[in-house]
C-alpha cells in the first residue's frame, strides 16, 4: 500500500496548554487510543493514528489513550511538561 503523505512521521499538534505528538512510523493500528479517546485520535486511511481537528477529550482520557498504545507512539505534554511516556 502506497505511505500516505499527507500526514508527517511525527504529527506535532498543540492547543492551549497541551502537545500530543503522534510518532506515526510506530504505530501498529491497534485502535486502543481512539477506543480511549474517539474526540481526540483516529486512524487515517492507512489506519496509522491522527490527531483530529476540533474539541479534544479531557486530559485524563488523553493520558489514558496514550499510556494504552501498545508501542509508545503517543507523547502528550502539558506547559512543555512530558506526561507520557514517562522518561
Ligand atoms: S494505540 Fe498506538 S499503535 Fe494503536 S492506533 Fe493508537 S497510536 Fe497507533
Amino acid at each position: 500500500m502506497a505511505k500516505n503523505k499527507a500526514q508527517p512521521d511525527v504529527q506535532i499538534v498543540k492547543k492551549g496548554d497541551l502537545e500530543i505528538r503522534i510518532i506515526r512510523p510506530l504505530c501498529i493500528s491497534a485502535a486502543t487510543c481512539v477506543v480511549f479517546a474517539p474526540s481526540t485520535f483516529d486512524l487515517d486511511k492507512g489506519n496509522i493514528a491522527i490527531v483530529k481537528n476540533g474539541d479534544w477529550d479531557r486530559l485524563e482520557k488523553i493520558v489514558a489513550a496514550a499510556q494504552s498504545c501498545p508501542v509508545l507512539a503517543i507523547e502528550v505534554y502539558e506547559n512543555g511538561k512530558k506526561l507520557w511516556p514517562k522518561s
